[in-house]
């Protein structure tokens, strides 16, 4: 019966074909699995670090890749500032790439608007993977903002046969788009945050991140012991200058009395923009006397070299320095009553430096 053989035949090639697109599409199902699970990863992500770690690290070792890089358009190192801002380390991120424009490190980038795939063209590729010489293909993902690029995602892997130009690019496509919503998050998340912590003027932080800060270091103090001192200073006469020279003058100066500053604290130190003219700077682990120091060094270099207020006059300046001091007990439970009374103490310190003729340090409420 050869038509019952055809038909046997038939079945059983239909059999297999069933059992191939059965695993074709658990195969696909984990593929979309493991995805969504990877996506999920980059939403959720809470700072700007987190997600470029999940980028780079999390796409690599989810997807079984020999490489991992990204390249980020960052022309006005923006990101790389608010990276800075949030305690991170631009330069420890090694395989992101934050550059002015997209042509420096492969000429193809700058046209790509869908994932490319293909082979690695050391030529072409190397700068996006250095110190990866063995790699055989790779895929570049365009991160697509609006109508352009803000940057790339580039995979690389040792297997030619693992990114080539017949493989469907729809999965990648979608991938690259959802990163780019991600870093824009992120972004715009690190934006806001910094925003409401620090001082436009001066870019120092802000009186809410000072008093927050202060409550971390005197619950630190009371576990560990230790003082905290805390400077506040004021520049004295300063509305003099807004007066005789108007507002912008004004900032200028007031600019150039924290930048003078800066170079004087530690690390470990915090300085805000308390208000108006008044700067303060808490410092964890100092004695009255490291702060009354510090004080002393900032009043000689403010009142060392006159400020140039516009391209024609300068004027000389000073501060007045007030220094209060706090060692929270172990049975101090009230932080913010004792946080309110440092600042108090040291705001009491400056009246009198105030008082008794400015243009020195006053150390302790006495
Ligand atoms: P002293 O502290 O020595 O008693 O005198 P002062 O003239 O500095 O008095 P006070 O500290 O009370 O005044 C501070 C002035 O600083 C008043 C305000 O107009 C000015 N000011 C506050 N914020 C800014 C600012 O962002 N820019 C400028 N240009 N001026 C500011
Ligand atoms: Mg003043």
């Amino acid at each position: 019966m050869p038509e019952l053989e055809d038909l046997g035949r038939e079945n059983e090639e239909l059999k297999k074909r069933l059992a191939e697109m059965t695993a074709e599409a658990s195969n696909n199902e984990t593929i979309m699995k493991r995805t969504q699970a990877r996506e999920l990863t980059l939403l959720r992500a809470d700072t700007l670090s987190q997600l470029l770690h999940a980028l780079v690290d999390g796409l690599r070792d989810s997807y079984s890749l020999d490489a991992v890089s990204v390249v980020l358009l960052d022309p006005q190192h923006e990101v790389r500032h608010l990276l800075v801002a949030g305690g991170d380390r631009p330069e420890e991120f090694k395989h992101i790439f934050f550059v002015d424009s997209l042509v420096g490190l492969a000429p193809q980038l700058s046209v790509l608007h869908k994932p490319w795939l293909g082979p690695f063209v050391g030529a072409d590729h190397h700068l996006l993977f250095p110190g990866m010489p063995v790699l055989k293909s790779a895929a570049l993902l365009p991160l697509p903002r609006k109508d352009r690029a803000t940057g790339v995602l580039c995979f690389g892997s040792r297997d030619l046969a693992r990114f080539t130009r017949h493989h469907g690019t729809d999965f990648l496509a979608h991938l690259g788009a959802v990163a780019a919503v991600c870093i824009e998050n992120a972004i715009n998340r690190a934006r806001l945050l910094r925003a409401g912590i620090t001082d436009f003027l001066t870019g120092w932080h802000n009186r809410r991140y000072l008093q927050q800060r202060l409550k971390e270091e005197l619950a630190r103090a009371q576990r560990r012991g230790g003082t905290i001192a805390c400077l506040m200073i004021d520049i004295d006469k300063f509305k003099s200058i807004n007066d005789g020279y108007g507002h912008l003058a004004g900032d200028s100066a007031l600019k150039e009395v924290a930048q003078r500053i800066e170079g004087h604290i530690r690390n470990m130190d915090t300085a805000a923009r308390f208000g108006g003219d008044e700067l303060a700077i808490l410092m964890p682990e100092a004695s009255a006397a490291d702060a009354a120091r510090l004080g002393e060094r900032i009043r000689e270099v403010i009142a060392a070299q006159p400020f140039s207020l516009n391209s024609q006059i300068s004027r000389s300046l000073t501060v007045s320095v007030g220094v209060a001091t706090v060692s929270p007990g172990r049975d101090d439970m009230d932080l913010k009553a004792l946080a309110d009374h440092l600042l108090a103490d040291a705001d009491a310190a400056l009246y009198r430096a105030k008082a008794l003729g400015r243009n020195r340090v006053q150390v302790g409420a006495g």
